[in-house]
């Protein structure tokens, strides 16, 4: 493009640009009045967390001991979009629930579909399973999933309206047994984890057949005390007469416990499998109560339903999570009938009762080595040997961005390392390498060939003084 030279000729539509220059800049400046861009909040939404460094070796453990369950127990692990489609919920967890009436996060996409952020796992699971046609697999077919879910509700310690759960599912299976090996991994789960004092609560719910009877007989009960309800669950009378049971209000729950128990109110296949559960839970010498009063808020369980619980020396108890059978959910999702039980444990709550009961998160390996490096030459080459090591397996720490010797072997004693790799101007040079051990601080030179085989054989050697930590929570140790 040619300049625009400064001639008389050009001289007036230069200063006239200028003008026009000038007024859109008032003009821009004065819609920037109008619309201030509003500052952006630097905090997470209402009810989320980010979980920091230093929370990890927390989440760690929980999916260690989570993955290791599943693998024993023959889980394959599964993971499904967080957004479906809000039918899916609407359809599977039910109408007249909490969770659909008041805390699902719907939206619509730019594509008009309705959308809505998974407000529990198991529907997302189930819809997957008739997608991929698993009903041919060998039954029964056992998945495990862990992931975040979200619920517009009322935040409070321990309730997130982003949370994390890990979830366990198992399909094409009606047999008892099964209920019983659930509640055996969902317990296993929670005491692996080091939260030992735990109670696991049982009810059955019926089945269709043998809840209809149930469900009137429990609403001319409730009919009759619907003064005593509070305002939710007179509407609920309404829509879910069950949630009535396991309100939180007090005055509610003094009506529940004098309610009809649908335990009393069984069919005949019904009280069948609840006693064969019990059986079975006795034969695993697994303690649990029955609690009546236990519903679940999801429309789509059916006999079996359990909690976990971990209580605290003054009597707190808290829920970690649960689960029961959903025998109709698959037929009513448009699948061939097909039988099913799962769980979910709830991540956030399963930390809050480690760091309570001070229970052990996961240790990663921390490295017993440091490279240091001084001067131009030297500093390029330990890149280089940097990768040499770790891909010799050897976990090493670096301060490249340092420039001291000191300052890096500072970072050195801090680690806790046991040996120091310090690359000169020198050694770069020679192609070696000094090996310093900091517990005597005796120092060699050696071929930086054959470096890899002799850290790998100090490594091993009794020699090595090993420092434990001091009361550091994240101190390293002794990982070959
Ligand atoms: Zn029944
Ligand atoms: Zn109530």
């Amino acid at each position: 493009m040619a300049k625009v030279k400064k001639t008389k000729k050009n001289k007036k539509v230069v200063k006239k640009n200028k003008l026009v220059h000038s007024e859109k800049t008032r003009k821009e400046k004065n819609k920037e009045i109008k619309a201030a861009p509003e500052p952006v909040v630097l905090q997470t939404l209402r009810g989320m967390k980010d979980i920091l460094p230093e929370e990890q070796s927390f989440w760690d453990q929980v999916r260690k001991v989570s993955e290791r369950l599943a693998r024993d127990y023959g889980f394959s692990r599964i993971d499904t979009p967080i957004v479906e489609f809000s039918n899916l919920f609407v359809r599977s967890v039910g109408e007249g629930t909490d969770i659909v009436e008041k805390e699902m996060y719907n939206f619509i996409t730019r594509g008009g579909d309705k959308a809505t952020l998974r407000p529990e796992m198991t529907a997302g699971i189930a819809r997957a399973y008739i997608q991929h046609g698993m009903q041919v697999l060998h039954k029964p077919v056992k998945l495990f999933s862990i992931g975040q879910a979200y619920r517009y509700d009322r935040p409070q310690e321990g309730r997130y309206r982003e949370f994390h759960q890990i979830n366990y599912d198992a399909f094409g299976e009606l047999d008892p047994i099964l209920d019983a090996q659930m509640i055996q991994v969902a317990s296993r789960i929670v005491q692996n984890l080091g939260i030992k004092s735990i109670q696991v609560q049982v009810n059955s719910i019926g089945c269709p057949a043998c809840r209809k009877e149930y469900r009137e007989l429990l609403v001319n009960y409730l009919e009759s005390k619907k003064q005593k309800l509070c305002q939710d669950c007179k509407r609920r009378l309404e829509t879910n007469p069950m949630r009535v049971l396991d309100c939180k209000e007090d005055k509610c729950y003094q009506v529940a416990v004098n309610a009809p128990q649908s335990v009393d109110h069984l069919c005949e296949e019904c009280r069948v499998h609840f006693k064969t559960l019990l059986e079975y839970l006795d034969e695993l010498d697994l303690p649990y109560v029955i609690n009546p009063q236990l519903v679940r808020g999801l429309d789509y369980y059916t006999k079996t339903v359990f909690e976990i619980w971990s209580g605290d020396e003054e009597g707190r108890k808290t829920a970690l999570g649960g689960g029961g059978r959903y025998d109709n959910l698959i037929k009513t999702l448009g699948g061939e009938a097909t039988p099913a039980i799962g769980f979910g444990l709830g991540v956030e709550r399963l930390i809050i009762e480690m760091k309570r009961v001070q229970a052990k998160p996961y240790k990663a390996p921390r490295p017993r080595v440091f490279l240091a490096q001084l001067g131009d030459l030297a500093k390029k080459k330990s890149l280089k040997m940097f990768s040499e090591l770790e891909k010799n397996g050897i976990l090493v720490a670096e301060s490249f961005g340092r420039g001291s010797l000191k300052s890096q072997l500072r970072v050195a004693d801090w680690l806790g390392v046991e040996i120091t790799l310090i690359l000169g101007q020198k050694e770069a040079l020679d192609g070696t390498v000094i090996v310093k051990n900091m517990a005597t601080g005796v120092q060699e030179i050696v071929s930086a060939e054959k470096l890899i085989d002799i850290i790998k054989r100090k490594l091993k050697a009794d020699s090595v003084i090993i420092y434990h930590n001091n009361g550091n929570q994240n101190g390293f140790s002794h990982v070959v």
